[in-house]
């Protein structure tokens, strides 16, 4: 598995505009502050914007500290997260989980339905199977994928709707919340914000961003998107965002290499295969954990239903790079084209 250094993938994120003094709402002076962790094996950038430096680094650190409790309770690389406890208790009864487990996955049940299954968090035994691959660099055979399948399926999950309790009903069902996790974390670092009264801010986990509010005396967020054919360089026209999530899912931050042959590290669940051609997905929704998991699900889709599913919702707005024919190719959804911002600053 490859994955990017945090300082190129730096680059990736905000292009931020705002001064760093500037008028607030009710004509106080506002400061910005910025500060980096780096929670779940990846990159957390906080900008936020506070009546004072102090007031400002201590919502930040309430964000980071709230980030740390969503890895503890949804990583499967942790042996005593909940979710790995879940995963243990595959084939058993119910088990009582955290609310962070309980809410991301009620989630991800709604998303696997809204997708047809292509978003499914049940990958996890195809994710091992395909970790090993990578690092063998040499693809699984037939039988070992459809074993790896025969555990992959959502409606084996049961989620309590009255209380926080789960069960996965077959042995060896294993969960892998990296589709959806970070977007869940930057949720709850700016609910961590929010009940410490900022108004504007930026999270960035990775490549799941929100944008809350705007900076004093601007209209929203200027947020770059990554070229995934240049990976230090970002897209011409950045987006701006106002109280809304943004997530890229692409092959070129992580990917895996067999028998000389680049791989996505987006499984199909329907043929237990990696995702072939989708170079890019961006999805822009109200919510960062949404955008996540549906930046996950519309990468299995492909092109064409990945922009009709966008269309057909509200607040949903999609962009997709992918190869075909030799040639790379861009769609974006109405509105997406609606969200980008020209370089004389007009959306
Ligand atoms: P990144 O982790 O690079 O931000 P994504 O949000 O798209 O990218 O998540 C990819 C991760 O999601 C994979 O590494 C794996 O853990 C998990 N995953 C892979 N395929 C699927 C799928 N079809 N549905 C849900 N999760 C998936
Ligand atoms: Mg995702």
């Amino acid at each position: 598995m490859i994955r990017r250094g945090h300082i190129l993938a730096l680059l990736a994120v905000p292009a931020l505009l705002g001064c760093a003094q500037s008028a607030g709402m009710a004509g106080e002076r506002l400061v910005r502050v910025s500060d980096g962790a780096t929670p779940m094996g990846t990159y957390l950038m906080i900008t936020v914007y506070a009546p004072d430096e102090d007031s400002g680094r201590q919502a930040i650190a309430a964000a980071f500290a709230r980030v740390e409790e969503v890895e503890a309770a949804t990583s499967h690389f942790r042996e005593a997260s909940d979710l790995s406890k879940l995963n243990r208790a595959a084939g058993g009864p119910p088990i009582p989980i955290s609310r962070h487990l309980w809410t991301v996955l009620r989630r991800a049940a709604e998303v696997s339905d809204e997708t047809g299954g292509a978003f499914d968090v049940t990958v996890g035994p195809l994710v091992a199977l395909w970790k090993k691959t990578w690092k063998k660099g040499k693809a699984p055979s037939q039988a070992e994928t459809a074993a790896a399948r025969a555990l992959v399926d959502y409606r084996a999950v049961r989620v309590a709707k009255d209380a926080p309790q789960a069960q996965l009903l077959k042995a060896g069902m294993q969960l892998d919340l990296g589709g959806i996790g970070k977007g869940y974390a930057a949720e709850q670092a700016i609910a961590a914000l929010r009940e410490r009264g900022i108004a504007a801010a930026l999270v960035a986990v990775a490549g799941d961003i929100y944008a809350l509010g705007a900076p004093p005396e601007r209209q929203w967020w200027l947020v770059g998107i990554r070229d995934p054919a240049r990976p230090d360089k970002i897209l011409p026209t950045p987006l701006g965002l106002r109280d809304q999530a943004v997530s890229t899912s692409g092959d070129y931050e992580q990917f895996g290499i067999a028998d000389g042959k680049r791989y996505s590290h987006i499984l199909d669940p329907r043929t237990g295969l990696p995702v072939e051609h989708m170079t890019s997905v961006t999805v822009v929704a109200p919510d960062a954990t949404t955008a996540d998991a549906y930046a996950t699900g519309l990468s299995v889709l492909g092109p064409e239903q990945a922009i009709a599913f966008a269309e057909k919702r509200p607040g949903i707005a999609a962009m997709v790079i992918f190869q075909r024919d030799g040639q790379a190719h861009t769609l974006r959804s109405k509105g997406f084209e609606r969200l980008e911002v020209s370089p004389s600053g007009k959306r």
